[in-house]
Parts: C-alpha cells; sequence; structure tokens
C-alpha cells in the first residue's frame, strides 16, 4: 500500500522502465502476430459458418457482372479477388473465425462507399465492413461470403482546428498514424490500445474501443463530436458536427459508437483531441493481495488527481506468460500482483 507521497516517488524511480513497458503491448501484439502466422500457416481454422452450423441468408451470389460494375466504379487496383490474396482478411486476428468472402473493395472516398452500399443493398449482396482486422470478437471477418469494405485507403485527415483541438478525418486512418499526425500541432488521440499499429480510429469508433486512457479520457461516447456514416441503402447520415456542447435534437452519432457495422459503415469522424502531455511517467509496482490492489487504485486515484492517465493490474501467471515468450525480464522480483500506473501531464 502507497499515500500520496510514496506513489509519487516509486513512479518517478520507475520512469527508466516506463518505455520498456509501454511497448509491452506492442511487443505482445507483434510476438502473437508472428505466432498466429507461423501455426496457421501448417492449419487454417475451421469455417465459421461449419463450426456454428449458421444458415445462409438469402443472398445473391457475387458474379461476373457484379464484379464489372465495382471494377469500372474502383478500377482494377482498388479491387481484390481469390482465397489466398484474401487468407489475412477472411481470417480474424485470433485465427479463430474464418469466411469464405471471395471479393474485396478498397473505396477512398464517401461517395464511392455509398455507390458500393447502394448497389449492393439493390443486387442483394451482403456485406462486411472492415477496418484493421484486429477486434477479437470476430466480427471483422464475413461469416459466409459477404463482400468485405475495407477502409484500408480511406486514411486522409482532412482537418486539425489547433484552437478547438478537434480533429476531422476519415475511417480508415491507422490510430498510432493519427496520433503520430496531431502530435505535430501538440495533440494526442485520446484513445492507445495495443493494436494501435493495424487498428483503424473508424473500427475504433464502431467497437467502442476502451483501451489504456479511458481512465483519463473517457469513452469515446465522449471524445468523438461527430461521425459520417452511410447507411445500407447508400444513404449518406452526416452528423459531422464539431462542436462540443450540442444539445440541438437527437444524438444520432452515438448509434454509431459500438455498432459493429451493423448500421452503416462510418466513413468520417470529429474527434476531440486533447493536448499532447509534456510528460509521461509509469510505475511497475508489486503487490501481495487483490485488496491491495484495489486499496492502490482507490490511493492513486485520490492522490495522483488529474496526472493519473492509466492504471492497470497484472496477476503472477500472466507476467509469467510474457517473461517466456517475450524473453524479457521484470523490473522487479516475483508477486502476486503487480500494477501499472501511469502519470501524465
Ligand atoms: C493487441 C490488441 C490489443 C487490444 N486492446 C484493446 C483495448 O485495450 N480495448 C479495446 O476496446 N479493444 C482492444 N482490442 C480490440 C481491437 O483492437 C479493437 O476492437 C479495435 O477498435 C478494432 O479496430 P479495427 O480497425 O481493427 O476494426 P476491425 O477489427 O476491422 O472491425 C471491428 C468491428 O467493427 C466493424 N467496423 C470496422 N470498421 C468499420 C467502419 N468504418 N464502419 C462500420 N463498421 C466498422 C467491423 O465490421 C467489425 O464488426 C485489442 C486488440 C488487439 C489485437
Amino acid at each position: 500500500m502507497f499515500g500520496g507521497k510514496e506513489l509519487r516517488h516509486a513512479i518517478s524511480m520507475a520512469s527508466r522502465w516506463s518505455r520498456a513497458s509501454c511497448n509491452l503491448r506492442s511487443n505482445l501484439y507483434r510476438w502473437n502476430k508472428t505466432f498466429i502466422h507461423t501455426s496457421s500457416c501448417h492449419r487454417k481454422c475451421e469455417l465459421t459458418s461449419k463450426r456454428y452450423q449458421v444458415k445462409r441468408g438469402k443472398y445473391n451470389e457475387i458474379n461476373e457482372e457484379n464484379i464489372k460494375f465495382f471494377t469500372e466504379l474502383l478500377g482494377p487496383h482498388r479491387i481484390i479477388e481469390g482465397e489466398s490474396e484474401l487468407e489475412g482478411h477472411n481470417t480474424d486476428w485470433l485465427d479463430t473465425v474464418r469466411g469464405a468472402s471471395s471479393v474485396l473493395l478498397k473505396p477512398k472516398t464517401t461517395e464511392e462507399v455509398s455507390a458500393i452500399l447502394s448497389y449492393c443493398n439493390h443486387h442483394r449482396l451482403a456485406v462486411c465492413p472492415q477496418g484493421g482486422n484486429t477486434g477479437l470478437v470476430g466480427g471483422s471477418v464475413p461469416v459466409f461470403d459477404e463482400i468485405i469494405i475495407s477502409t484500408n485507403l480511406m486514411n486522409k485527415v482532412e482537418n486539425v482546428d489547433t484552437w478547438s483541438g478537434v480533429v476531422r478525418c476519415q475511417s480508415g486512418c491507422v490510430l498510432e498514424a493519427l496520433d503520430q499526425h496531431v502530435a505535430d500541432f501538440g495533440l494526442m488521440v485520446p484513445l492507445d490500445l495495443g493494436a494501435k499499429g493495424s487498428c483503424h480510429i473508424g473500427g475504433n469508433v464502431s467497437t467502442n474501443a476502451g483501451g489504456l486512457r479511458l481512465l483519463r479520457y473517457g469513452s469515446l461516447h465522449g471524445s468523438v463530436l461527430g461521425v459520417e456514416a452511410v447507411l445500407a441503402s447508400g444513404e449518406v447520415v452526416d452528423c459531422m458536427t464539431a462542436m462540443k456542447k450540442d444539445n440541438t435534437g437527437y444524438d444520432l452519432k452515438h448509434l454509431f459508437i459500438g455498432s459493429e457495422g451493423t448500421l452503416g459503415l462510418v466513413t468520417k469522424i470529429a474527434i476531440q483531441c486533447p493536448p499532447r502531455p509534456q510528460a509521461v511517467n509509469l510505475a511497475f509496482l508489486g503487490l501481495s493481495t487483490y485488496e491491495n490492489v484495489l486499496k492502490t487504485y482507490v490511493a492513486a486515484k485520490s492522490k495522483l488527481g488529474e496526472i493519473l492517465s492509466s492504471c492497470e493490474f497484472i496477476d503472477r501467471s500472466s507476467l509469467e506468460c510474457v517473461e517466456e515468450n517475450l524473453k524479457l525480464k521484470p523490473p522487479i522480483s516475483s508477486h502476486e500482483y503487480y500494477m501499472l500506473i501511469e502519470t501524465s501531464g
């Protein structure tokens, strides 16, 4: 257990570990990805439709005429066909679910997304929106042969308002790249997670991702100010307000936050970015009981106030797993529980 003074001291003592520890999740992410890809070379996971015995809806199968339409709309290089080319897009990050899509489309603009969805709706073709495909619950890959609509090329930052800190961008911006972009303006994206090098801001909004800094910056329902989305019919819903104190009528954007692509494809986002902290420090603590973890959490919240930006706990077996697989040495001796406490300001 720590009082405020001890906690501040522990944080400054541990700051030299901060860089390595901050990279821990990214390393884990890379390690998992390599491990999964190496193991999946030998054995593909079972098709989702077989494993769960789900019945395909009454949708049409894609044909030559459909391909011709998409090729005319996007050009030959933004439509990908073929089982091996689509393997990574048909299988989720955990390698637990697998679809059988044969076509992936890469629109660049809202208008193209609208044309695709309107056409698919008219021709009864099922679709699956996909961002960075880092989702852990299988929603990012098709179940059957749905057309994958990837936001990979929708990666433009449209505007950074340095007065208000509101950033407007397309939904396919990779979280880490967006954060680096806004860093040049002294801002940060109020969301950080282990998959930041691959996940898209549109995927984050569609999953209402929480991440490491939720404790300080709150959920995306608070920081996302505006959303533009295209409905299945092709209709564009423009809720791209950048005004924080907007109390006019229904706030439709909230429906899209966390809707996992079930209501439409998110094409643009306006997000409130806070000032980038000048200093970040991290403490890594060892504790003997879970009760002490809770007490330390309460102490951190009350003593560190607004500079507390992240607080997580790890149990012994989880840390041992990291040690074994990443060949990392823990910064402190063995304990039942560990805590990562980050301050920034
Ligand atoms: C190492 C690692 C750490 C993670 N840490 C966290 C964490 O701390 N907190 C957390 O919440 N999650 C975490 N995740 C899960 C995942 O990264 C998040 O859910 C992320 O927000 C998904 O973004 P994505 O772009 O990869 O979306 P995808 O995985 O591609 O898609 C996720 C869902 O959103 C839909 N979707 C994607 N883009 C759009 C769009 N533009 N419009 C409509 N629907 C769309 C897809 O259809 C799917 O249903 C982690 C994952 C990994 C691998």
